[in-house]
Order: C-alpha cells, then sequence, then structure tokens
C-alpha cells in the first residue's frame, strides 16, 4: 500500500514539494476562482533575483529567556518599525522538545486550533471544526482540498513535518551559537530532493554539531520556529478553504476528513497547476491570520511574518536546486507554480501593513 500510495502521490507532491508549498493539489483546481476572489492591489509587479531574497535574520524574540539563561539572539532593532517596549514583567518560558512525528502532529493541531480562533466570525463559521489529516508521503507538502463527499479538510505531508523540524531546529541553533547549520542542511539537502522523489527533507545526521545537540534554549527556539513556520503554511491552506477557493467549506457539519486511502486516491486526482491570484489570496490571508493568532500568544513568542520567510526561503533555494538539474522531472512545475521570489515581498508587505495597524507591537 505504502509503495504505490507514495509513487502516486508524488505525482503531485514533487511539484508542490518543490514550488508551490503549501499549495493544495486540489485547492486551487477544484474549483473555479469565486469572483471577488482577486487578489489584493499590491502585488508586486518587478521580479526578484533570486539571490536578494530577504534573508529572515533580523528579528529578535520578544522577551528573553528567564536570567539564568544566556540571552539571544542579539538584540536588532526592526528598522522600519516603532520601537516600544515589550513587556517585561513576564519572561519566555523554555519550551520542552518537539520530539517524533506524533508529537509535531499535536503541535500541528494545537496551531490550526489558535489560527481558527483568530479568524473573523463569518470566516470562522465556514471552517470550524475543519479535520487535519497526516499524509504519510514525504514530499514536502500541506494541502486542502474536497474529501469524496465533498467535505472539507486540511492535510500535510510527513515529508512538511521533516522539513519544518529541520529548517526551525538549524535555524535556532544558527541563531544561538552562530553556526551556518541551515546552509549545511540545505546543501545536503536539496540536491538529494532535486534530483529524486526518493529524497527526504529530514535532518541528517551531523548537520548539528554534536556538542550542541542537547541545548536546551535551541531546542526550546527551535519548538518556537517549528510553530512559526507551520502557522503561516496551515495559515495559508485555511485561507484556501475560507475564501471559497476550494468551493466545499460553507460552513456545513465537518466530517472526519478522508481516510488514508481516500487520500492517495484524492492525490493521485491532483492536477499540477495552480492559480495565481488565489495563491496570492491566501499568501495574503494566511499571513495575517498567523500574525493575529500569535498577537494573542503574548507573553508567550509571538508568531510573526518570519515563518512565512523561513518556509519561502527553503523553497526559494529547492526552486534553485531544481533548476540547475534540467533532468529534473520537477522542473516543469516551476514554471508553473508561484515564485517564491514573488511570494516573499508580498508577505513582507502584508506585514507592513498589518504593523501599521497595530502601533506599539514588535
Ligand atoms: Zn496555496
Amino acid at each position: 500500500m505504502g509503495s504505490s500510495f507514495r509513487r502516486r502521490a508524488v505525482h503531485a507532491g514533487v511539484a508542490l514539494s518543490l514550488v508551490a508549498l503549501a499549495c493544495g493539489p486540489k485547492a486551487d483546481d477544484a474549483a473555479p476562482p469565486q469572483t471577488g476572489q482577486n487578489p489584493p492591489q499590491q502585488v508586486p509587479q518587478q521580479q526578484y533575483p533570486q539571490q536578494q531574497y530577504p534573508q529572515p535574520q533580523a528579528y529578535p524574540p520578544q522577551q528573553p529567556y528567564p536570567p539564568q539563561q544566556q540571552p539571544y539572539p542579539p538584540q536588532q532593532p526592526r528598522p522600519s518599525q516603532p520601537t516600544p517596549q515589550p513587556p517585561q514583567q513576564a519572561q519566555r518560558p523554555l519550551l520542552p522538545p518537539l520530539i517524533g512525528t506524533a508529537a509535531m502532529q499535536n503541535e500541528v493541531r494545537s496551531i490550526l486550533a489558535e489560527l481558527l480562533a483568530a479568524l473573523g466570525q463569518s470566516n470562522q463559521a465556514r471552517v470550524r471544526g475543519i479535520p487535519l489529516v497526516f499524509d504519510p508521503a514525504l514530499e514536502v507538502n500541506a494541502y486542502a482540498g474536497c474529501d469524496e463527499r465533498g467535505a472539507p479538510f486540511l492535510a500535510g505531508t510527513e515529508g512538511l513535518l521533516e522539513a519544518v523540524d529541520a529548517l526551525a531546529q538549524t535555524k535556532a541553533t544558527d541563531e544561538i551559537f552562530g553556526t551556518r547549520t541551515y546552509d549545511a542542511y540545505t546543501n545536503a539537502v536539496v540536491p538529494e530532493l532535486a534530483k529524486s522523489d526518493k529524497g527526504r527533507a529530514a535532518l541528517p545526521p551531523g548537520i548539528i554539531p554534536q556538542e550542541l545537540g542537547p541545548d536546551a534554549r535551541r531546542w526550546s527556539r527551535a519548538r518556537e520556529l517549528f510553530d512559526e513556520i507551520i502557522a503561516f503554511t496551515f495559515g495559508h491552506e485555511l485561507g484556501h478553504h475560507y475564501l471559497g477557493h476550494t468551493g466545499c467549506a460553507n460552513g456545513q457539519p465537518m466530517g472526519p476528513g478522508p481516510s488514508f486511502t481516500q487520500l492517495g486516491q484524492l492525490a493521485t486526482a491532483l492536477v499540477p497547476g495552480v492559480n495565481q491570484p488565489n495563491e496570492i489570496a491566501a499568501d495574503t490571508a494566511g499571513a495575517q491570520n498567523a500574525l493575529d493568532a500569535g498577537l494573542v500568544r503574548r507573553p508567550s513568542y509571538r508568531w510573526s511574518e518570519r515563518g512565512g520567510f523561513l518556509l519561502l526561503d527553503f523553497f526559494a533555494r529547492l526552486e534553485r536546486g531544481s533548476a540547475m538539474n534540467p533532468f529534473n522531472p520537477a522542473g516543469i512545475f516551476l514554471r508553473s507554480h508561484p515564485n517564491p521570489g514573488v511570494r516573499l515581498p508580498l508577505v513582507q508587505l502584508v506585514a507592513q501593513n498589518w504593523y501599521a495597524q497595530h502601533p506599539g507591537v514588535q
């Protein structure tokens, strides 16, 4: 079962894993775009050179860890933002490590609940109780779709969890210790992911220096980043549903979501492709949703636009890695899916507008 499922799922998954991040295979194709769901006007018009993607490294956490812990990273004020003082009365707790598939799946469920709670009433009514299912496929993918009964669901792959875990762990390590483990990680896995559908996004052994592995601050920071990336990812997917892109989320009672077998069949039917206006709308809504949900988490770590930056930077690297391999079957999709070079500045713009509406938030 596993192998045939994998093979079939790859059809859509490679494409999405390489480019469309979290673009619902089915979401964008299952229903025609709804009128009135067109993209915001602030779509960047220019192409951005790939070498100039913003590197999401300048956002300090809002509150220090307890005094006995060494604070990190070095405080760097956000240049374009006002400089209000963060709340000093509370300190961010040191979070326990997030290890293993079951723990990560639970974390995603919890984050999805926070995203839902932060939606406006009408959008929330459309997607309340939406089932989240996990797809054992190794491609890096998340998607919004409709099951065989026409009921909406959200899905994330095992490959997505592996990739987000690796991004979070490497970025946390680099922030705290000044290492370059994220570069080492992407240098190791991107060629594998571009070369073969057997490639895995999991963090390879040896990328994190052995002596740094057990550091509690590293694990805690990694969990914060994992949550932040997942918030952007599923904020985007949830957006596809309540924005009407899938056409099946209308506030009806929710089912349990597709079974594993059904999920395989749904994956088989996926047609690679993307609806650019819907993607832009989902990015916009998803980034706002993650920012809104993040705000109410204070004094714990507040999710920012950084989750989107981290994920899209990873996809940009995958795209560049794939483009260098002309035999990569995913190459065809690179021309038909949103370019991370467009999505990154869009997320930046959404965040700028959000901060303008939330003076005092840093
Ligand atoms: Zn999408």
